[in-house]
C-alpha cells in the first residue's frame, strides 16, 4: 500500500486556530492557538495530530518529512468572495478613474461592467475555464486553498450557465476546494434596462431552477419525461447585489426566496455604496453579508446575535482609491464575526492575494495581524459553511495548509506586495 503520511516539523510558529469556536468573535479573533517548534501529522489527506515536533516525532516514523524551520504554518486561506469568471481586465476603467472620470464617462468610453458582460457572452467555455483556473493557481500560490467563485458577468441564462460550467471545469483541474455561487443578480443587463422586474423573474424562474441540480416537474403529467434527471448542481449559493443602481431590497427578497425554495444557500452583497437594513433578510439565514461599508447600530446588533459572518473586502476600497474602509473595529468590538476576502474581480479588485488583503485590513481597518488571520481562515470557512472541514489545523480536518517563509505570523501582512508563501498543501499534497 502506498504510504500517504507526511509530517511537517520545526515550524517557528504553527497557527492552529484550534478550539472548536466558530465563528470567532471579539477577543476570540486574536487567539491563533500558536505552537512554537510546531509539527503537523497528515495521513490520507487529513490532519491526525498537531503539537510540538518532539511530541509528534515518535508517532511519525513512516511519514515523509517537510522541514519547516524558519517558517510559519497556518490553515490555507479561505477566500470566501471572488468573481473569477471574466474574459479581460478593465483597463479603460482603471485609467479613466485615475483621471477622475465618472461611471457614465467610463461606460461611454467602452468600459464598466458592460465590457465584462460582452466579454463573457462572447468567450468560449474553454477561454473562461482557462481564466478561472489561472486565477485559482495564482490564489494558491499565495496560500489560498478554498475559494468561493461567483458567476455574474453573463447575465442571461446561457451565459450564467457557461460561467458556472467554467468554474466547475477549472475546479476539477485545481487541487483546492471551490464553492460555486450564482450571481445572476449582479446588475440588470442592458437589454432589461426598461424592465428590471422581468430580469428578476428570469433569475428566479429560469436561472435558479437551472443551477440547483434538482430535476423540475412543472406539472405532474410531465413526470414520466424527466429529461432533467441528470442535471448537475452548478451552484451551492445564490448571491444578490443589493444596492442602489443594482437590485432593490424587495427584488433581492424575491430572488432569495426562490433560492431557498430550491434548497440553495444564500449570501448578499450589501452596504457597499449605500445603507440597507440587514434585518430585511433575516428569514433567509444568509451565511454571509458581504462588503458592509455602510452599517447601522441595528445591523451590528442583529449580526452579533446570529451566526452569519460579515465578509469585508478592503482591497476594493484600496483599488478604487477610497478614503473610507469597512468599519472592522466597530464590528469586531461589538461581537460580529468578521471574515476577509479578496473580492477578486476585473472592475474593483483585481487581486488574487489574501496576504495583500490582510495587509490592507491591518493598515486601513486597524485589524490586528492575528484578527486578520482569523478572518481569513476559520471565519472565512464559516462564511462558506465549511468550518467543520476547513479553516483550522486540528485532528480530523482537511490538511489544507499554507507555509510562509516567515518566522513570525505578523510578517504575513507586514511584507506587502511580495509573495512570501513558500508552499501550499491541499489535503496534504503539493
Ligand atoms: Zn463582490
Amino acid at each position: 500500500m502506498k504510504k500517504s503520511a507526511t509530517i511537517l516539523t520545526h515550524a517557528s510558529q504553527l497557527l492552529t486556530l484550534r478550539g472548536n469556536v466558530a465563528p470567532r468573535r471579539g477577543s476570540q479573533m486574536a487567539d491563533l492557538g500558536i505552537i512554537e517548534d510546531g509539527a503537523v501529522l497528515i495521513e490520507n489527506g487529513k490532519i491526525t495530530a498537531i503539537g510540538t515536533t518532539d511530541e509528534l516525532r515518535p508517532h511519525s516514523k513512516a511519514a515523509d518529512e517537510i522541514d519547516c524551520r524558519g517558517k510559519v504554518i497556518l490553515p490555507g486561506f479561505v477566500d470566501s468572495h471572488t468573481h473569477p469568471v471574466f474574459a479581460a481586465p478593465r483597463l479603460i476603467d482603471f485609467e479613466k478613474r485615475i483621471s477622475g472620470a465618472s461611471y457614465e464617462e467610463i461606460a461611454t468610453a467602452g468600459g464598466g461592467i458592460r465590457a465584462s458582460i460582452r466579454g463573457v457572452r462572447e468567450a468560449s467555455d474553454e477561454q473562461l475555464a482557462h481564466h478561472v483556473l489561472t486565477a485559482l493557481n495564482e490564489m494558491s500560490s499565495h496560500g489560498t486553498t478554498t475559494v468561493e467563485a461567483k458567476s455574474g458577468y453573463g447575465l442571461d441564462l446561457a451565459s450564467e450557465l457557461k460561467s458556472l460550467e467554467a468554474i466547475k471545469r477549472a475546479a476539477e483541474n485545481w487541487p483546492g476546494t471551490v464553492v460555486p455561487t450564482l450571481l445572476g443578480a449582479h446588475t440588470v443587463p442592458p437589454e432589461f434596462r426598461e424592465d428590471h422586474d422581468e430580469y428578476v423573474r428570469i433569475v428566479c424562474e429560469e436561472m435558479i431552477p437551472a443551477v440547483c441540480g434538482v430535476p423540475q416537474v412543472r406539472a405532474p403529467h410531465l413526470g414520466a419525461n424527466l429529461g432533467n434527471n441528470a442535471r448537475r448542481q452548478l451552484a451551492s449559493y445564490v448571491d444578490v447585489f443589493c444596492e442602489r443602481g443594482a437590485f432593490t431590497p424587495e427584488q433581492c427578497v424575491r430572488i432569495l426566496r426562490a433560492a431557498v425554495q430550491h434548497s440553495l444557500k444564500t449570501r448578499v452583497h450589501i452596504g457597499q455604496l449605500t445603507h440597507t437594513a440587514l434585518e430585511l433578510f433575516a428569514e433567509f439565514h444568509c451565511t454571509s453579508f458581504d462588503h458592509m461599508d455602510h452599517v447601522s447600530n441595528a445591523d451590528i446588533a442583529f449580526l452579533s446575535r446570529i451566526d452569519a459572518v460579515a465578509t469585508l473586502l478592503p482591497a476594493a476600497n484600496y483599488f478604487l482609491g477610497l478614503d473610507a474602509f469597512p468599519p472592522a473595529r466597530r464590528l469586531i468590538d461589538a461581537g460580529v464575526a468578521v471574515a476577509l476576502a479578496t473580492d477578486y474581480n476585473p472592475g474593483t479588485s483585481p487581486t488574487t492575494s489574501m496576504p495583500f488583503v490582510l495587509s490592507v485590513a491591518c493598515t486601513h481597518m486597524k485589524m490586528s495581524p492575528a484578527e486578520a488571520i482569523t478572518a481569513a481562515t476559520i471565519n472565512g470557512a464559516c462564511a462558506l459553511d465549511l468550518q467543520k472541514k476547513k479553516g483550522s489545523l486540528e485532528p480530523g480536518k482537511d490538511a489544507d495548509i499554507a507555509i510562509f517563509d516567515a518566522a513570525d505570523y505578523r510578517e504575513i501582512p507586514y511584507w506587502f506586495g511580495v509573495n512570501r508563501c513558500w508552499q501550499t498543501l491541499f489535503a496534504g499534497r503539493e
